[in-house]
């Protein structure tokens, strides 16, 4: 068996706030193989964000202590690195699709330039090879006329669009890990389908590992071949998809699921509209659960 490229272990995060202690990550462990895609579920607030935030070292600025375990990344343990080591990772070997491709995006400046300094700034390249390979990334995510797009500003083009800039930004690096938190959350409902089918793509052609974060079994069902449910910072249930859906272990994971019937109903999911296989909200359906 080969080591998986991320393998959190047992890791707890707190954070000191005036109002006491939050736990908000408790003893997790998670792991992400070499071009796999592993989708991290649960309810708003159950530690998926502050998990991510700590594979890319970025809980730092944010009164966050670290008081358990090991995030291995091709072996090493990235809570060993220095602020400096993080900074050469992350870009280069752990790419970032943040939910907003708005806040991700400098207004100020063109794609072709945010492309291009993101690739010098990992890579010793001239300015026309940074160019070349600019416009090498904005094909790789199939934006129509890629030429012309270096030279447009983030508000010119469509939401869609733009989370298309924003994965061609998180991959022009060709990082091993791609780590997507609600990467098409902010998208109507065809454009999420058009993102969705973009990442399986790039992970089919470039190998890309991709951890990506939802509260959406339809990103589950449509992208994700592992998934581990996690609930108040803690792991309830992991495995393959299709296990976790069809056969779930944990009651919580069998009351989410059975929220979702049409998940259920195997080739005839296909026609069901995505917005119908979406949960309302995880509450909802644990109020229901636990009166
Ligand atoms: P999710 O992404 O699953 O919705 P988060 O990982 O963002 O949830 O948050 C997990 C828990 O940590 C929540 O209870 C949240 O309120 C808490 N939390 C996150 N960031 C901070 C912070 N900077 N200070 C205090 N508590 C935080
Ligand atoms: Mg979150």
């Amino acid at each position: 068996m080969t080591a998986p490229l991320l393998d959190v272990q047992d890791l707890s995060v707190e954070f000191h706030t005036d109002g006491g202690v939050v736990h908000a990550v408790s003893h997790a462990d998670m792991s992400v193989p070499e071009s796999g895609i592993l989708g991290l579920v649960g309810e708003s607030g159950s530690g998926k964000s502050v998990t991510s935030l700590a594979v890319l070292g970025l809980l730092g600025t944010r009164r966050a202590r670290i008081t358990s375990g090991r995030i291995l990344f091709r072996g090493e343990d990235l809570l060993q690195k220095s602020p400096a080591e993080l900074r050469a990772l992350r870009g280069r070997h752990i790419g970032l699709v943040s939910q907003n491709a708005l806040s991700a995006l400098d207004p100020s400046f063109t794609i072709g330039a945010q492309l291009v300094e993101v690739l010098r700034r990992h890579q010793r390249l001239d300015r026309r090879t940074a160019r070349a390979r600019a416009l090498e990334s904005l094909q790789l995510v199939a934006l129509p006329d890629a030429e012309r797009r270096l030279r447009a500003y983030p508000h010119e083009l469509s939401g869609g669009q733009r989370q298309r800039v924003v994965i061609a930004l998180a991959l022009a690096c060709r990082p091993e890990l791609l780590l997507a938190d609600e990467p098409t959350t902010a998208l109507d409902a065809t454009v999420q389908k058009q993102i969705l089918d973009l990442l399986l793509s790039l992970n089919a052609e470039l190998g890309t590992a991709i951890l990506v974060v939802t509260h959406d079994f339809g990103v589950v069902s449509h992208l994700c071949r592992t998934v581990t449910v996690m609930r108040r910072g803690r792991v309830l249930e992991a495995g393959t998809t299709e296990r976790v859906l069809t056969a779930p272990e944990h009651p919580y994971t069998q009351a989410l699921v059975k929220a979702v019937p049409r998940l259920r109903l195997g080739a005839d999911e296909r026609a069901v509209p995505r917005q119908q296989r979406r949960l309302p909200e995880f509450t909802e359906v644990l109020t229901a659960v636990e009166g």
